[in-house]
């Protein structure tokens, strides 16, 4: 594994960009010919200019897919066999760890330290889970009595369209592909315009590990063509959706306008973060910084707003804005760095932006400032800040950034009041060592998941997604099976 900061440059400067799309088995160009750049964000090049797939180049990839489907190629193969070729891709996604982690690195910013301990290993992980859980889940027999058989299947629903955003490129499109694939469906993935490398790579390697042609086709493209194409597409059978509200509401919207098919969104989030007077308020403040901070904030579940007891609002503030020194801004590459530039110019202005919004409504206890480095003005400084109203738009909507809002609360119901009065529910937060406490507070928090005494608890064995607009459907866990399988019912009458 590359050590040092040095290795990852060397690296860097000699890694394989693969820029077609990926349909029926092979690197094609766009039907239309055309291409888009993708452009570092850490100092403004262009990496490469990769074909940008447009409704033609989705209409040949669904084909593909529904092909390989209907012979069944790979929905035909027993649970087993279809565990044995995941895990082979997990292990070639773990002989390719410094490759992947770098071009999630390089095409969205964020730190190779980041990419490649967590994004890239995690791909395999979650390949590898996802692959292992498959053969170990039984159908079911409907208690009947004699003289009827009822049989309730679990079977795979056809075609999935998966759209995915740019701040865990790898990450967000094995979410998606692991559990389609499992499940014995064929998958089309578009991936962000922002960051199609690593998903192209990705595709590469299932073929290497023995996944048949045409099961898993990559059409990279802008969401308002090939995006919208698939989410309209006649012959997609499930539509599953990482990105905005926005945008998540829109497939909803494609889908009634075509073919009904289920739309699965995950989608924005202005998670709260509370902290109670009787805390560890050290540990707390170390962990607020990781929770906003982490991938430039460009986290759908961040920390963003922080609600804190208002007795111990000054010592908390004074730790966290101490605890940001451990974040030092800079080049991705640098194995020292722990935040990147942001992903791209048009999402740095508009973070930017936020800021200003916010000193016109807040006090700015730390950061807000802007940086140019090597070219590139994607640079924004950990910012943070105090007395924010709730009703202020930095405490309401997502920004995406490293930008955290504190208020101050007055006692229990007040903390849980606040952080329910958002139009999100993705996650939460609670810090205090009352364990009553925690379970009612978690109790009364409208989330998809609440960490206690930690922030941003994840993992391949439990459900993550959101409430209200954050979305619906649960990606990773056992249930993530549900979304991408139908349940059918066979009866014998004997
Ligand atoms: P986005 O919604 O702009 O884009 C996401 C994907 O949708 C991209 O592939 C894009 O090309 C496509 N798209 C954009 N416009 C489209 C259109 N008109 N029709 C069809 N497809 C279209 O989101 P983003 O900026 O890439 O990512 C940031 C957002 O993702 C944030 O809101 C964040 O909270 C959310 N997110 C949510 C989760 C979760 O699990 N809930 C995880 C990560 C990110």
């Amino acid at each position: 594994m590359t050590t040092s900061t040095a290795d990852w440059r060397a690296r860097a400067a000699g890694l394989k960009f693969r820029n077609g799309l990926f349909i029926d088995g092979a690197f094609r160009d766009a039907a239309k010919g055309g291409r888009f750049d993708t452009v570092n964000p850490a100092n403004a090049q262009v990496l490469t200019a990769v074909a940008r797939g447009t409704a033609d180049d989705i209409d040949a990839a669904v084909a593909s897919a529904r092909r390989a489907f209907n012979d069944g190629r790979w929905s035909g193969k027993s649970p087993a066999e279809r565990k044995e070729v995941l895990l082979r891709l997990a292990a070639l996604i773990r002989e390719n760890i410094p490759e992947l982690a770098l071009l999630d690195t390089l095409d969205m910013g964020k730190p190779i330290g980041d990419s490649s301990t967590i994004d890239a290993p995690g791909s395999a992980h979650f390949f590898q889970w996802h692959a292992e859980a498959i053969d170990k889940l039984y159908d079911e027999i409907a208690p009947t009595g004699r003289g009827d058989l009822a049989m309730i299947r679990r079977v795979p629903l056809g075609v999935i369209g998966a759209v995915v955003p740019w701040n865990f490129p790898l990450d967000m499109a094995t979410w998606k592909l692991a559990p389609a694939l499992a499940t014995g469906n064929s998958v089309v993935l578009k991936p962000a315009e922002q960051s199609p490398l690593s998903a192209l790579m990705l595709a590469e390697l299932a073929s290497e590990a023995g996944l048949p042609d045409g099961v898993l086709n990559v059409v990279p493209g802008f969401g308002e063509d090939a995006g919208r194409a698939l989410g309209l597409h006649p012959d997609v059978d499930a539509l599953v959706f990482t990105g905005s509200t926005k945008v998540g509401k829109l497939f909803m919207t494609y889908s009634g306008q075509s073919n009904m098919k289920q739309v699965w969104p995950e989608t924005g989030g202005k998670s709260p973060n509370l902290v109670f007077a009787d805390a560890d308020i050290e540990k707390a403040a170390e962990m607020a910084a990781f929770g906003i901070l982490f991938n430039s904030g460009e986290v759908c579940s961040a920390n963003s707003r922080l609600l804190v007891h208002r007795s111990v609002q000054e010592e908390f503030t004074e730790r966290l804005i101490a605890a940001t020194a451990a974040w030092p801004l800079g080049d991705p590459l640098d194995l020292a760095t722990r935040m990147g530039p942001l992903v791209e110019k048009a999402h740095a202005d508009r973070v930017a932006g936020y800021i200003d919004i916010g000193r016109s409504e807040a006090r700015l206890a730390h950061g807000g400032e802007r940086e140019t480095r090597t070219g590139s003005d994607c640079y924004i400084q950990p910012t943070i800040f105090n007395n924010v109203p709730p009703d202020a738009r930095i405490a309401r909507e997502e920004v995406f950034g490293p930008l955290l809002a504190i208020t101050p609360f007055d006692d229990e119901a007040d903390a849980v009041r606040i952080a329910n009065d958002s139009e999100y529910g993705l996650a939460a937060s609670v810090w205090t060592k009352d364990l009553s406490r925690a379970l009612s507070v978690s109790d009364r928090l409208h989330a998809g998941t609440v960490s206690v005494n930690t922030v941003d608890a994840l993992s391949a064995m439990t459900p993550f997604g959101g409430m209200k607009q954050s979305g619906f459907g649960r990606d990773l866990s056992i249930h993530s099976f549900d979304k991408y399988s139908a349940l059918k019912t066979v009866w014998v009458k004997y």
